[in-house]
């Protein structure tokens, strides 16, 4: 995790991740003062087990 607080306030930050295209961002929000970033983390493992379950069905 990149951040664990607000590095401009150090508030509380709300963490939420959402995926793009296949590829993972988990976005930092800050309560108090409205900054916010993101930060890529990569492929979106759920997809690629998705992606497995779908060979394994048509076998
Ligand atoms: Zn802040």
């Amino acid at each position: 995790m990149k951040y664990s607080e607000c590095p401009k306030c150090g508030g509380k930050l709300i963490i939420e991740k959402n995926t793009f295209s296949g590829e993972a961002i988990r976005e930092y929000t800050c309560i108090k003062c409205g900054w916010c970033d993101e930060e890529s983390l990569g492929t979106a493992m759920w997809e690629t087990l998705s992606d497995l379950e779908e060979e394994l069905e048509d076998e």
